[in-house]
């Protein structure tokens, strides 16, 4: 009987094969691509090698295998539309590869892939279709060699040996760069699964656009580097890059017609259906919405477990889209209840095995996806209800599209996604611009960072120091490794002067003044990396004429060169000067203090908020350090107190760190803790505070371990991390933390000081405090309650202050209702009092009220500058034609103002206070002009 193979094994087989082969096995890199800003996600296998091909980063080994996170949402290769409406598209998906890099070619990618697929994978050769390239242009030479490797291949059909031209065959990078023919291997899965045979004319062949043939594996050759679109150079080193849809060969080897039938998604789609409650027949009759909702689950958990939880910009946002797209569906199934987080846990139970972060980040993961689908169930009724006013708008305006701007607005403000408003458009026989939309939201995407093309790699740089590489081992004053690097030793190296690089240009010597980029064969200055900042420092000529260079920062433009740029202070440095080159020691230390203390920080915050708070970010400076971590909400003041004191008495302890060269698997099987968006060889740096792991990963006690559960001593921290740190923790000093709050959706961020900057927070608070007790007259620790006091006294002065006023005011104003002028029968009192709020000029309206039962009352005044005005008109008088709205309108006119009232009282505020008796002065006018 013939193996049936679960995806789990079909994976792991994949990897033992070419281990077995030579291959390193490198463990699939982050969904957020490392030290790429331009990528918005890792897209595809050779993303993490990337810099390999572009000779910018060299690695350990020359070929390796790996099965890769990926993930597409827009683009060329997929469009978030189309998934769910068909069995091949995913947003997330993994991508198995096997590399050579400079090492095998064609010959052996060749006879292995065939013989993976057949022998091991025991794949029929008779339905087994592969390709070559032959340029339809003409000018590529055709990819001959890789043809005579194909024909020999045991049990091939030399007829189903093709050549196709550029479109299929041919593969590049970017506009310029490595690129090189490809092969395509195809499977015939047979006539049933043929789905154009309704198209007339329709023919089942490789590339004929039918199901029937499936494209099961991609070899890449690289063997040319474009220099534009005419030019191709041969490149000195081939190497292979193939690519395999991990889904598609496992739904061609468990016999299945659609992805979401293996054992990889089918899982997800049964607990859908246990809480849908459907038969297997309603589950195949929705089946566009089972697939959305089995694909979004899938991609969303991965996103969360790599640090992207839901929210408003970039890489956030597919995610928050994602979520939301999935819970739009699930509405359409019937389910009213958040509903994702019970998919999430299938897709952790069916990939924890493989991709262990995703249990770690059980709980993290679960309750964002709830969060998200509870804020949009809050969300989508005001979109809906919002959406509902435009298109009636547009019916008024005799319209039918709604304005992609306005239904991105709707997205942007009320969390409506398009896919929804569509909907609900199309219901009411109306449409939405799809385009216009799009548009508004990549130049959103753009304004927030995110999303942008696959950019320039270091620029015109990259070259010229590769020159400058190549030429120095020429020369033999560099090794093939380049410039050695060890910034762990020591801070001082006594060198030669090997290379001055000024304006882009390599040069012999330089002028005080100029700005330059120097490279030497060894340096101890440490180069920016995973956030802790370049070292500073000076070069100095050691013999000869006296110079020296004021080092502001250091570089690794490319792979084995490290310059160190600066300005020239004094003197004139020529190649092959003797230097002596120093770190700024104060400078590093304060760094170092910095960096161990993030690591305390992290580990506090995870003891005391919990395991989901992870670095998401982080910044290791001299003054100061910051720290991102993924953390729902504010953390209060005391618990802020509690993390600090946390840290403060890791330093108190003085444990000491221990520095570990060992395996990437090893450290991350033991527990270390590896950083989002970081990329790790697989020999790496550990960093242990607390304890001792020996080499065999058996924790030794040795002061500051904390007992696992099971009686295991674990170290306070266990971090991956190339930084440099401080020897024991009591280096440090003092940490304080100097604020928290939002980095982004989900994310914390915390700023703090160390060492001399704490002290000097410190110094300067403290300061402040002493020359407040003096100002109060108290003691230090009396400030507080002296103040309080104060406090009070002052409020009491002030309503005291507002009390004599009002006594003020009213006996002026006494004085003035003792002779209140007529207008023809009535009383008239039009008067500006100094100083009265409106409080008061109501209070003195009342008496004069009281005093005349029948008249007209309207009073101005200004405090701090700002005038109002009151009006009063008694019943009798409004009814003879007098207006106190009408009267405190036209009059606020005159002090820039506005207001308004009832016919008996109203009030007005304004601009001019210097206008005010002006203002009263129209009182007598207007009353004799409206008396009847
Ligand atoms: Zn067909
Ligand atoms: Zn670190």
């Amino acid at each position: 009987m013939k193996k049936q193979w679960t995806g789990a094994e079909i994976r792991q087989s994949f990897v033992d094969f070419f281990v077995s082969h030579g291959h390193t096995f490198v463990p699939s890199s982050s969904l957020v691509p490392g030290g790429d800003q331009t990528l918005l996600f890792t897209n595809a296998g050779m993303v993490q090698f990337k810099d390999v091909f572009l000779g910018t980063d060299v690695r350990p080994y020359t070929r390796a295998v790996n099965s890769q996170k990926c993930m597409r949402v827009a683009g060329k290769h997929n469009d978030l539309d189309d998934v769910g409406r068909d069995d091949t598209h995913h947003t997330f998906f993994e991508m198995l590869g096997n590399w050579s890099f400079g090492d095998y070619y064609k010959k052996e990618a060749i006879a292995w892939a065939w013989e993976l697929l057949t022998e091991v994978w025991g794949l029929d050769k008779s339905k087994l279709w592969t390709t070559c390239f032959k340029d339809d242009k003409g000018s590529i030479p055709s990819d001959e060699e890789a043809y005579a490797n194909w024909v020999k291949q045991p049990g091939i059909i030399p007829e189903q040996v093709l050549f196709n031209g550029r479109k299929e065959n041919f593969w590049e990078m970017a506009d310029v760069g490595p690129c090189g023919p490809c092969s395509e291997i195809h499977i015939d899965r047979g006539a049933e699964y043929c789905n154009k045979q309704a198209v007339p004319g329709h023919i089942c062949r490789v590339n004929g656009d039918c199901a029937r043939f499936t494209e099961l594996w991609n070899l890449v050759f690289i063997q040319y580097n474009r220099l534009s679109p005419t030019d191709l150079q041969p490149l000195p080193a081939t190497h292979v890059d193939t690519g395999m849809g991990f889904e598609r060969i496992v739904s061609v080897m468990q016999g299945v017609n659609s992805n979401y039938r293996t054992d990889l998604l089918f899982p997800l789609i049964q607990t859908v259906q246990r809480l849908t409650g459907h038969t297997d027949a309603e589950v195949a009759g929705n089946f566009t919405p089972y697939r959305v909702l089995a694909d979004h689950a899938r991609a969303a958990t991965f996103l969360i477990t790599d640090g992207v939880v839901p929210g408003n910009i970039g890489r956030n946002y597919i995610c928050r889209m994602i979520v939301r797209r999935a819970a739009r569906f699930g509405r359409k199934l019937g389910l009213g209840e958040p509903f994702m987080a019970k998919i999430a846990q299938t897709v952790i139970d069916t990939y924890g095995a493989a991709f262990p972060d995703l249990r770690r980040n059980h709980a993290t993961i679960l309750d964002n996806l709830t969060r998200e689908e509870q804020r949009f169930q809050r969300t989508v009724d005001a979109g809906l209800g919002r959406l509902n006013e435009l298109l009636g708008e547009l019916r008024s305006r005799g319209e039918t599209v709604l304005d992609g701007q306005e239904a991105f607005d709707l997205y942007a403000t009320l969390g409506l996604p398009y896919e929804l408003a569509r909907d609900e458009a199309r219901d009411q026989g109306l449409d939405v611009d799809e385009t216009g939309f799009r548009q508004a939201m990549d130049e959103h995407r753009i304004a927030s960072g995110a999303g942008k093309a696959f950019g320039a790699q270091g620029g015109e740089h990259v070259d010229i120091f590769r020159g400058v590489l190549k030429n120095l081992i020429a020369a033999g004053k560099l090794t093939v490794e380049g410039v050695a690097y060890d910034p762990y030793e020591s801070l001082e190296v006594k060198d030669r002067l090997l290379a001055i690089v000024k304006d882009g240009v390599s040069v012999t010597d330089a002028e005080a003044g100029d700005t330059v980029a120097v490279v030497l064969s060894k340096t101890c200055f440490y180069v920016e990396s995973g956030g802790q900042m370049s070292d500073a420092g000076s070069i100095q000529s050691v013999s000869g004429p006296a110079w020296e260079i004021a080092v502001e920062e250091t570089r690794k433009p490319a792979a084995g060169v490290i310059v160190h740029i600066g300005k020239v202070t004094r003197g004139s440095p020529q190649v092959d000067d003797e230097i002596f080159a120093v770190v700024d020691t104060q400078r590093r230390w304060d760094i170092m203090r910095n960096h161990t203390a993030t690591h305390l920080l992290h580990a506090e915050l995870h003891a005391v908020l919990g395991e989901h708070a992870r670095q998401a970010g982080s910044l290791v400076a001299p003054d100061r350090l910051r720290f991102d971590f993924t953390h729902p909400e504010a953390i209060p003041a005391e618990t802020l107190e509690k993390i600090e004191a946390g840290v403060n008495q890791a330093i108190l302890e003085n444990y000491r760190l221990n520095t570990t060269i060992k395996p990437l698997a090893q450290a991350i099987a033991e527990g270390a803790m590896a950083l989002f968006g970081e990329k790790y060889s697989e020999t790496v740096r550990t960093i242990t505070i607390g304890s001792h792991l020996s080499e065999g990963g058996s924790h030794l006690s040795e002061g500051g371990s904390h007992l696992s559960e099971g009686g295991q001593l674990l170290p306070i921290s266990y971090e991956l991390c190339g930084g440099t740190h401080v020897g024991e923790t009591g280096d440090i000093g003092l940490f304080l933390i100097l604020n928290e709050g939002s980095a982004a959706a989900g994310v914390r961020r915390i700023e703090a000081v160390t060492g001399r900057g704490a002290y000097e927070v410190v110094q300067r608070r403290f300061k402040a405090l002493k020359q407040s007790a003096a100002l109060l007259g108290s003691a230090l620790e009396d400030v507080p309650a002296k103040a309080q006091a104060l406090l009070d006294d002052a409020g009491s002065a002030r309503k005291q202050i507002q009390r004599l006023r009002q006594d003020l005011v009213a006996a002026e104003f006494v004085r003035h209702l003792a002779e209140v002028p007529f207008v023809a029968d009535v009383p008239v009192l039009a008067l500006v009092l100094p100083n009265a709020d409106a409080d008061t000029l109501r209070q003195m309206t009342d008496r004069f009220r009281k005093q005349y039962p029948s008249g007209v009352v309207v009073l101005g005044s200004a405090v701090d500058n700002r005038p109002a005005l009151i009006a009063c008109v008694t019943d009798d008088l409004v009814k003879r034609g007098l207006n106190a709205g009408e009267i405190v309108r036209t009059i606020a006119q005159v002090i820039d103002g506005s207001g308004g009232g009832r016919p008996t009282l109203a009030q007005a505020g304004g601009k001019d206070a210097s206008r005010l008796q002006e203002a009263i002065d129209q009182v007598v006018p207007i009353v004799k002009a409206k008396l009847k």
